[in-house]
């Protein structure tokens, strides 16, 4: 398989070099893959769900294993999610899809252990160590540090906005040790994603240094997001025929949007297995994207602080590969766009407390009322079904109508909610919605009582370069 560069799709490299490339330092365009083929239809013909690593086997074969041999890949999935995926119902025609249980209980754990994963793999006879960085809103700083910490000939840099992530977020990035190194810019995540570019595209630094990223930017950290949807559709698909009054239903994801990876992850999941119907992307009070799916018009802005704080993202990465992979009108066919206020937020925990008994986190609140919004307004089956259109002022579904709201309105659908973080990482918000707080796991627990090692520095490039420097 090839990876294409976003902005020259001339320039074609192997899985190794996107992956430790991260980007094209050249264009500083991203890596896409060249084709996205289905999978083999035997694999769902069979009579038993697929366990999740058989599902991250059979899709892992397909994009790497020209380059990686069986045994190297089952190496990478198996050390790379040691830890339970959850599909449970919440009520009618709506399930959970609890993407926390790994080791920083977010789900960005799949896709950082898993490019971890890959990486060692293809550094193993390298003799220079490689410098992965990466920019961090919250959660990707603790799962890349987790998942490299300890893994020979690799150095970690955490670049992430003092002052602007929760305080058990700052306890998991700012107590590593060892290779990974925790850097506090003063400063927002934009501008810590800007640093990392920044570094990125020096090329005087990379004559140095062997360097690398790590945020949603790699594509190694993209591809095993999609493993998820796969296995999450075949399991509805199975209790579909068992304990649901509809035999076949048409299967959508909401998805809690940030830098977008988890959504463009999905967008290939559904090339690969054409079962999964359609998505709704949903983001809190940074609208860039909603409004881009539903105007035509992308105008990044800065980011504004939100009660969903890792999806605080003004500038979000993968614009540009959904938008190299997909023509917008394809798109509106698939994607339902919404977003929501830190009210909205906190309205869809109580809620779902209320009628479920379940305690969403506020990132996946955002994604369960967005489900909740299509089942009440599709129905009316209009696309003007928002009166006054004035989608980018106030918060709700963006004004057009998917390919899939028929089904909804028919009742045939089944929205599955990301739950893309463990509530108990934000019980402040969790306690200001229901007055009451989740325990935390005893894994996160341990975390609390260390001491913060970070270094802080100003939204400086030469600042961050020198210390990248002191490395040599
Ligand atoms: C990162 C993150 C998101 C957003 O994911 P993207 O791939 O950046 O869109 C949502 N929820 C949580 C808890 C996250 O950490």
């Amino acid at each position: 398989m090839v990876y294409v560069d976003t902005r020259d799709k001339s320039i074609q490299v192997s899985f190794r070099d996107a992956t430790l490339w991260g980007m094209n330092p050249q264009t500083g365009g991203l890596f896409i893959p060249g084709e996205i083929p289905p999978l083999n239809r035997n694999f769902f013909l069979k009579e038993c769900t697929p366990s999740f690593r058989n599902v991250a086997l059979e899709i892992s074969r397909l994009f790497m294993g020209d380059e990686i041999p069986e045994e190297g890949i089952q190496q990478i999935v198996a050390e790379a999610f040691p830890f339970k995926i959850v599909v449970a119902p919440l009520s009618e025609h709506t399930y959970t899809l609890e993407l926390f249980h790994g080791p920083t209980c977010a789900f960005k754990d799949f896709g950082a252990r898993f490019m971890a994963q890959v990486m060692s793999y293809f550094n193993k006879d390298e003799d220079q160590p490689l410098h992965i960085l990466t920019a961090t809103s919250g959660d990707t700083g603790s799962a890349v540090g987790s998942a490299f910490y300890g893994v020979p000939g690799i150095e970690v840099i955490i670049l992430y906005p003092k002052g602007r992530i929760s305080q058990i977020q700052e306890q998991q990035i700012g107590t590593f040790t060892g290779n990974v190194h925790p850097v506090a810019v003063e400063g927002s995540f934009d501008d810590c994603q800007f640093l990392v570019k920044q570094a990125l595209t020096d090329v005087e630094l990379r004559k140095e240094l062997r360097l690398s990223s790590a945020n949603s930017i790699n594509i190694a950290r993209l591809l095993p997001q999609a493993f998820y949807y796969v296995y999450a559709a075949r399991v509805i698909q199975d209790h579909s025929f068992n304990d649901m009054d509809i035999s076949d239903p048409e299967i959508i994801f909401s998805v809690p949007c940030g830098n977008f990876g988890n959504l463009t992850a999905g967008l290939i999941a559904k090339e690969l297995f054409p079962s999964i119907s359609g998505f709704i992307a949903a983001t809190n009070s940074n609208r860039t994207m909603p409004i881009w799916f539903t105007s035509g018009n992308y105008i990044p802005c800065p980011s504004t602080e939100t009660l969903a704080s890792t999806m605080d993202v003004g500038v979000p990465c993968n614009y540009e590969r959904i938008n190299t992979m997909y023509f917008h009108e394809n798109l509106k066919k698939n994607v339902a766009a919404f977003w929501t206020d830190d009210d909205g937020i906190l309205n869809a925990i109580r809620s779902c407390f209320k009628t479920t008994g379940y305690v969403l986190d506020p990132h996946s609140a955002v994604a369960w009322a967005a489900w909740k919004e299509c089942c009440s307004c599709f129905p009316s089956g209009k696309a003007d079904f928002f009166p006054g259109q004035d989608y980018e002022i106030f918060p709700g579904l963006c004004p057009y109508l998917p390919q899939w709201a028929e089904m909804v309105r028919e009742k045939k659908a089944v929205g599955v909610v990301l739950a893309t973080s463990h509530p108990s990482k934000f019980n402040d918000t969790i306690a200001a919605a229901i007055n009451r707080t989740v325990t935390l796991p005893s894994k996160l627990q341990r975390l609390l009582r260390l001491p913060i090692t970070s270094v802080t520095i100003n939204n400086d490039y030469s600042e961050l370069k020198s210390i990248l420097m002191s490395y040599l």
